[in-house]
């Protein structure tokens, strides 16, 4: 059995960033990926896909961006390359095709270590750090399992282009960022478009001709620490923005007056009929509302700083919404498949600890669990509101690599308490 002082599960951006930080300050460490190097870019992502964050965003420890477009949005291919080219940079830390199918104590105990075992063989670790991502595994509802038989369904991280689906109508589920963005490509290729909407909320790509990026950056939203909310469970349930990657507007009006057919929210599947809920006023309202909150405290910031922005939103409303049907015969409808846009939940079957809640949550502050050497890194709100994104990662991996090269072997017991397990 080989030992190493630090195994990092997933080849993705967070483990990416972390080997970064680790072989900064000269520490042994290896680098598993079950796949290849940013292998959920690769295959969990739509042909058309480009990141909702600009090209300046894309800051990793040692990386900044340097071409010709910091404004513009990197397509799927674009992601994959600059991460491959990331890992080339790594000391040779990276093992691919490495799967963990076991962490378990060396001896429950006495935990010192970690055992690691992998479709490969098996390690030792004093420590093991989890960086398989935040929105790790396709979240369906079980009503999907009563929808009819001919009906194709697909997961937003399996759909990859509306050629891919079968003629007729979509129902598109899901009103978060995928599923707004798929919606808007399949009707863009003359695909009717039912578009169930649930809880959520959008921004204006620009305000006063400045990215949302720049805002955010300029408002301190990137520094706010998971420790200054009142409520960060709150904060980690909360509907990812819908935007649109790029230089254009995406919310609800602009999918209606492309065609896009909004409903209510899915309840139910019973005998081939849909049933939705009374939801879609109420839920489009408040997603406008956040989105004019947004812009209010663009313009206060821009009033304070001496910068003029209009106030007047330069962009036409949302049309009103149609009256919606309660139930929806999906047969006579021509629907004939299903794009499940309804996120990710996490999952780590193979995690042999006593790390994770009720609902399989992990419990940790700051990445940090109150098992000895264990540690997540890339979760949504880990640190940051960015700390599950590429910008927002590199400063959480530069902690927690301080925190593993500046412990003795007992590192849980400096700086924060571990959490308590609830
Ligand atoms: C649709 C979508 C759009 C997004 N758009 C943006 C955006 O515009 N900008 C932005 O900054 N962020 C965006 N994100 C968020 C975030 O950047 C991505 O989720 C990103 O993939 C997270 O990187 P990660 O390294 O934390 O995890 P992942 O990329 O998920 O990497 C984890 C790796 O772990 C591997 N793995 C899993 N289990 C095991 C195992 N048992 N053994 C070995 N390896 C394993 C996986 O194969 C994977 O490669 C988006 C996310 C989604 C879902």
């Amino acid at each position: 059995v080989d030992a190493v002082e630090t195994v990092i599960i997933g080849g993705g951006q967070a483990g990416l960033a972390l080997s970064r930080c680790l072989a900064d300050r000269g520490a042994e460490h290896v680098v598993l990926e079950r796949g290849r190097v940013a292998e959920r870019w690769r295959s969990e992502r739509w042909d058309s896909f480009s990141l909702l964050t600009p090209n300046w965003q894309t800051r990793l420890p040692g990386h900044r961006y340097t071409g010709a477009d910091p404004e513009g949005f990197m397509g799927r291919d674009d992601v994959v390359r600059l991460l491959e080219r990331y890992a080339a940079g790594l000391p040779r830390s990276l093992r691919t095709g490495v799967a963990v199918e076991r962490v378990e104590a060396l001896d429950p105990g006495l935990p010192t270590g970690w055992r690691v075992s992998t479709d490969r063989g098996v390690l030792r670790a004093r420590n093991v750090v989890v960086a398989t991502g935040d929105q790790q595994t396709p979240r369906v509802p079980r009503l999907a399992a009563t929808a009819p038989d001919g009906i194709v369904q697909v997961h937003s991280s399996r759909y990859r282009n509306p050629g891919q689906l079968p003629d007729g109508s979509v129902l598109v589920v899901g009103a978060g960022p995928s599923g707004q963005q798929i919606a808007d490509e399949l009707a863009a290729a003359g695909r009717r478009v039912l578009l169930a909407v649930g809880r959520h909320r959008w921004l204006p790509r620009t305000i006063g001709g400045i990215d949302v990026a720049e805002w955010q950056e300029r408002l301190g939203a990137r520094r706010r620490t998971v420790e200054e909310l009142d409520d960060p469970a709150a904060a980690r349930a909360r509907p990812f923005p819908v935007l649109s990657g790029r230089h254009a507007r995406l919310h609800l009006g602009t999918l209606v007056r492309r065609g896009v057919e909004p409903l209510g929210r899915l309840l139910a599947i019973s005998d081939g009929t849909a049933h939705l809920g009374g939801n879609l006023h109420a839920d489009a309202a408040a997603a406008d509302e956040s989105a004019q909150r947004f812009r209010r405290r663009v313009i206060a910031h821009a009033a304070a700083a001496g910068l003029a922005v209009q106030h007047e939103d330069p962009e036409p409303p949302t049309p009103p919404l149609p009256h919606l049907p309660r139930r929806l015969d999906l047969a006579a409808e021509g629907v004939s498949a299903v794009v499940w846009a309804t996120g990710f939940r996490r999952s780590y079957p193979y995690l042999q600890a006593p790390v994770l809640d009720a609902e399989g949550e992990p419990v940790h502050r700051r990445g940090i669990t109150s098992a000895p050497g264990l540690a997540f890194l890339g979760l949504r709100w880990q640190r940051t509101a960015v700390s599950h994104a590429i910008d927002g990662v590199g400063a959480d991996a530069d902690e927690l690599a301080e925190r593993l090269t500046a412990q003795g072997s007992n590192w849980t017991a400096r700086g924060w308490a571990a959490p308590a397990l609830i």
